[in-house]
């Protein structure tokens, strides 16, 4: 098929929920993607942050031939397998965790753990949810309710009840509204769709101490940023705390849907048999990759924090060259942004053009977000296309 015989084919059949690139991926080796016209892209999305581990890797490959040879893809929570209970385990002793919760989506993880705040506070007079402004929690009732944003909620009223938003690295804002009825306080340490915003350290130590003091969950979504993608397996461990609850997602299953809620001692033993559960969760398969993904995490975060310090310099240096058209640089590791003054939407496809993939945050952010095992000649590769971009932009 051609790129345009896909995409006249999914318009015809698909609902009219996204504003989709005109580019149908075929293939993929490495850092390139190739689309059904074979044409050639450097990929700084991942998929929106989930291939971590880039295209066609042999270990991935080996994973899912030996699950496809044992012959079972899924086996139900009725029964266990050898790869999810591994998976926990080690997602367990890279966070500092102890119960890991399997389920199939961010928006999935965060339901759970909507769930488990709404438990551990039912007992105790506690319901109300703190979340922030700008925040993005997935699109399900709950998480759609936690993200802050009036643009996803347009439309869709009521909204669960009792979760209020604060402002995010403002920490007055949520002492505000915190007191003995907080059942949780949801936040993102660098928050992701909202335009990529780093979290102030002391932000989130107040958040941690706040939480402590009114005996309310702190939960952390790492759907976007966990996973080694700024440069340590959580981004957490960045900031000298630890949340309650954090939830993982995206480049958990190594491609593959995947979503996990890890409890911390604060929040072990929430859920009893029958409180929660997932068809899917602890697939076999997506348990498989993860088990690669989370073993390749110690040598990859180096890597990402060291290139994405690079990465980050990159665009510094591309604001200071295009001030009437980038404003600054944000963000941790191989999760960048750069703020624009032109239009972010015009930006993405004269790049996708030129044979880069990026994407938005926000709506003036462009969202880089490239595999974990992009080079330092990848970053110069994907830098100097935006900087031929923004040199010929058309006001
Ligand atoms: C993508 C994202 C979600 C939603 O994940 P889905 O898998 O699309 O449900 C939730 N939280 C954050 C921070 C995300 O970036």
């Amino acid at each position: 098929m051609t790129n345009s015989e896909v995409v006249s084919l999914a318009k015809k059949n698909y609902m009219n929920n996204y504003a989709q690139a005109p580019v149908a991926i075929k293939s993929g080796r490495g850092m390139i993607l190739t689309d059904e016209d074979g044409k050639e892209y450097l990929d700084f999305v991942s998929g929106i942050a989930v291939n971590a581990l880039g295209y066609a890797d042999e270990d991935i490959r080996k994973a899912l031939l030996e699950v496809l040879d044992e012959g079972v893809l899924h086996t139900s929570n009725l029964y266990y397998n050898r790869r999810a209970a591994e998976a926990a385990a080690k997602l367990n002793e890279l966070a500092g965790s102890r119960q890991v919760f399997f389920c199939n989506s961010g928006a999935e993880a965060n339901e759970a753990a909507l769930k488990m705040a709404r438990k551990r506070g039912s007992a105790k007079g506690k319901s109300r949810i703190i979340s922030f402004r700008d925040s993005f929690h997935g699109r399900t009732y709950g998480a759609v309710t936690l993200t802050g944003q009036d643009k996803y909620h347009k439309g869709f009223a009521p909204m669960l009840p009792d979760v209020q938003y604060a402002v995010y690295n403002d920490l007055d804002s949520v002492r505000a509204l915190m007191d003995e009825t907080v059942a949780a306080v949801f936040a993102e340490p660098v928050q992701g769709e909202g335009g990529i915003i780093p979290a102030d350290k002391s932000f989130l130590k107040g958040l941690r101490e706040l939480c402590s003091q009114y005996d309310a969950l702190l939960i952390f979504d790492e759907v976007q940023c966990g996973i080694g993608r700024t440069g340590r397996p959580f981004c957490f461990q960045h900031y000298g705390i630890a949340p309650d609850i954090l939830t993982a997602a995206k480049a958990l299953g190594g491609g593959l849907p995947m979503g996990a809620v890890l409890a911390f001692d604060r929040a072990a033993d929430i859920f009893s048999p029958g409180d929660h559960a997932a068809t899917f969760g602890g697939n076999v398969a997506a348990a498989a990759l993860a088990l690669v993904v989370l073993s390749k995490l110690d040598s990859l975060c180096p890597h990402v924090e060291t290139e994405g310090a690079f990465l980050h310099e990159r665009l510094e240096a591309l604001v200071l060259r295009h001030p009437d058209r980038a404003a600054g640089a944000r963000g941790l590791g191989f999760m960048q942004g750069l703020v624009l003054k032109v239009s972010v939407p015009a930006v993405v496809a004269a790049c996708r053009e030129k044979g880069l993939l990026v994407c938005s945050a926000g709506h003036d952010v462009l969202r880089l977000v490239p595999p974990l095992i992009a080079s330092r000649s990848d970053i110069d590769k994907a830098v100097s296309i935006i900087d031929e971009v923004l040199s010929e932009f058309k006001d």
